[in-house]
Parts: structure tokens; C-alpha cells; sequence
């Protein structure tokens, strides 16, 4: 076992602290990479603070890993010490059933993601990104094209693709007429690809200070979700939406919207149930309700290819970890353009 320190939550409702941990020594498939940065997604603070009521203390959070390898198992021919690489949210799977074979790991029933899931390695909870270096199978790591900001990219691994996957799932492109519901990590990713794939897009938003980074992110229209007349305008228009908001809402507002066959899409997961759907909504028109979540390890790659010819990486906000309870919080306020992504080089002062 290796030494490796980061940050970690002890309790629900208690600040996160610096933490001192082992990794496990390297099998023959295994990479090790000494992480430079970690994105922080609303999935760490709903994991820290138990909201889905799955957690197990200590977390040390953070899925969205880039970092340089620093050395590979001996049956590793893939990737070699220097290389720029990603970890997203998973670190294992069964590699056997449908869903592995069909590269849609994030449905295997024995998927372990990056943190707070059993580690078949360790028999205790894996750890994540908040951390200065982690120990990965060779499967589960991600090649960073040297063109793309390191820093940007690290929400890639998590917003990136959990955005990306359901537009390429419901195959969104020129003709298609696309919402985004909230502008924050994820929403603005999903802007991003959505006008890539050449969709005409509008972003629906509860914040009407976000107006003019929605439009230059790519948007073609803003839509303020708390006004009737505004949303009443769009009935019955759109393809498909996809719903990114970390807390319950009313989804009719939303189905009411979409055309005939329309899907809205789901990749929020809050604490509580939507207060929703209507059925009446969904039958009338045939539309349709749907969930998804993160995406398959080849699609991460094919994501992080699709980023680096389209120059696209996340707009941040670089903070020292040190300053990650105080992220949490403004997080919560919808106050963060887009991601926060820590610098992992301030661990040297923790
Ligand atoms: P985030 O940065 O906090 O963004 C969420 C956005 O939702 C906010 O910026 C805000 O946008 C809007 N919002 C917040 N509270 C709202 C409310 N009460 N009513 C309406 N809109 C509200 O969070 P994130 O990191 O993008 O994550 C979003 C959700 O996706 C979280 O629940 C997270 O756990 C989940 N997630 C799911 C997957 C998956 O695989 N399915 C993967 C990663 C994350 P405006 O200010 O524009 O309204
Ligand atoms: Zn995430």
C-alpha cells in the first residue's frame, strides 16, 4: 500500500478536511497517475452531505480526475509515464455482462465507481479525485488530448460526458430543436455540444443573470423558466430536453413543451421526488419521459476526441482545496461559472 492524501467528509454535515489514506500497489493492468486537477460536481456535495442516503464516511469525493501518469502494470501497453489522462466516475465493472459488452459500463450491475462504492481491492470504500494520486485498471483511464487545458478539461469526465451521451443517444444534430434546463456544470456543457452537434438550443434558466454567458456559450435563445408567458411561447416546439437541475421541480412545465414523440431526458438526481408528471402530458402527444447516466468508457473517449477537434473544455472557476467547503456553498447558490475544478498542487499546503 502506497501513502496518498486529500480531502475528506467524516460526517454529513461536517466540513471536509484534509485526510491521509493508502492506495493499493500496482496490479499488472493497473495505471497510477498523480492527479494535477479535480472538477467538482453537485454529485460530491449530494454524496458528502448523504442526500441520497447511500454514503459511507470517510468520502473523499471527485470523479472529474485529469492528472500525468507516473507508472503502469507490467501488461500495460496502452499508456506510459508523462501521458495526460482522465478518470471519471467509474473504476470497475464486471466486464462480462450485456451492459460491459456493449460498453455501457455505468449500467453494469457490479459497476464501482471512483469513490464511495465497495473496493473489491481494498474491502473498504473507494476513494476519489479530492486526493494527490490514484491507483486505476487500465480500462477505466482516459487519454487527454496535449492540445486541450488540462485544467478546463477535468469536468469533461463527469459533465462532459453525461451530457454528451444522451444527445448522441437520442442522435440530436442540424434540424433538431434542443432545451437545456439549468446552467450549471452540466448544463453548460450540454450547451456546448448541443450547438456542436448544430442543434438550435435554448437554455432554460431559474437565473436571469446568466442570459448572456448562456448565449455565448451557444444558445440561440434563453429561456427565464419562472415566467409562463416565456415558456408558454415555446409549447409543443421541441425534439428533446434534457434536465440538468439538482432539486425537485415541476416537470410539466417542461413535457408541455416538447412535440409529438419529444423526449425529456433526465440527468439530475435530486434528494426528493419531482412533484410530477402529469400522465395527461405525456399520453396526449406520446412523449416521452427518460433518465440516463454518466456514459459508456468508449463514448468518454470518443467525447474527449470529439473535444479536442472542437476545442472544447469546460469554463472554469481554479480554486486551491483549501477553499472546497466555501465551493460547496456557492455551488448551492447557482453562483459558480461554470465548475469549480481544484488545483491539486495546494495540497502540498494542507
Ligand atoms: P450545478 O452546477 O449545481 O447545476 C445545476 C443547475 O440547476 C444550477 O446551476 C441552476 O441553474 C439549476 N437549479 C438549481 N436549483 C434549482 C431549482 N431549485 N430549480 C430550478 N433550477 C435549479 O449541478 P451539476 O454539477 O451540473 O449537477 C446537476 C445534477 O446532475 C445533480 O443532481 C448531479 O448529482 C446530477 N448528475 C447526474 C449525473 C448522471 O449521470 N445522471 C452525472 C453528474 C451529475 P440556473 O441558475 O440556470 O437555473
Ligand atoms: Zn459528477
Amino acid at each position: 500500500m502506497q501513502a496518498a492524501i486529500g480531502y475528506a467528509a467524516f460526517h454529513h454535515d461536517t466540513p471536509l478536511v484534509p485526510f491521509q489514506f493508502k492506495r493499493r500497489e500496482l496490479t499488472a493492468t493497473d495505471v497510477q497517475i498523480e492527479i494535477l486537477y479535480c472538477g467538482v460536481c453537485h454529485s460530491d456535495i449530494h454524496q458528502v452531505r448523504n442526500e441520497w442516503g447511500s454514503s459511507t464516511f470517510p468520502i473523499v469525493p471527485g470523479h472529474e480526475i485529469v492528472g500525468k501518469v507516473t507508472a503502469v502494470g507490467s501488461e500495460v501497453t496502452n499508456f506510459s509515464a508523462g501521458d495526460s489522462v482522465g478518470v471519471g466516475c467509474m473504476v470497475d465493472s464486471c466486464g462480462e455482462c450485456a451492459d460491459c459488452q456493449e460498453h455501457l459500463e455505468q449500467y453494469c450491475n457490479h459497476a464501482v465507481f471512483t469513490y464511495n462504492s465497495p473496493d473489491k481491492h481494498t474491502g473498504t470504500s473507494t476513494y476519489g479525485g479530492y486526493s494527490n494520486q490514484i491507483v486505476v485498471d487500465q480500462h477505466f483511464v482516459l487519454k487527454i488530448a496535449e492540445t486541450l487545458d488540462l485544467a478546463a478539461a477535468a469536468p469533461l469526465l463527469c459533465a462532459g460526458i453525461t451530457t454528451y451521451s444522451p444527445l448522441k443517444q437520442w442522435q440530436i444534430g442540424a434540424g433538431d430543436k434542443v432545451g437545456v434546463v439549468g446552467l450549471g456544470g452540466l448544463g453548460h456543457m450540454a450547451v456546448k455540444f448541443a450547438h456542436a452537434l448544430g442543434a438550435h438550443v435554448v437554455l432554460f434558466t431559474t437565473s436571469a443573470n446568466k442570459i448572456d454567458d448562456a448565449k455565448r456559450l451557444g444558445a440561440d435563445e434563453v429561456v427565464i423558466s419562472k415566467n409562463p408567458d416565456e415558456m408558454n411561447a415555446h409549447a409543443q416546439s421541441f425534439d428533446f430536453i434534457l434536465n440538468t437541475v439538482a432539486a425537485p421541480h415541476n416537470l410539466d412545465a417542461f413535457t408541455a413543451l416538447l412535440k409529438r414523440d419529444g423526449t425529456l431526458c433526465l440527468v439530475g438526481v435530486p434528494d426528493q421526488p419531482h412533484p410530477s408528471p402529469s400522465v395527461g402530458n405525456l399520453i396526449f402527444k406520446r412523449r416521452r419521459l427518460a433518465g440516463s447516466l454518466i456514459g459508456g468508457i468508449q463514448e468518454t473517449q470518443e467525447m474527449l476526441d470529439f473535444c479536442a477537434v472542437h476545442n472544447i473544455t469546460s469554463d472554469i472557476e481554479l480554486i486551491p482545496i483549501q477553499q472546497i467547503n466555501e465551493a460547496y456553498e456557492r455551488v448551492l447558490k447557482s453562483d459558480v461559472k461554470y465548475r469549480f475544478v481544484i488545483d491539486l498542487a495546494s495540497l502540498k499546503n494542507a
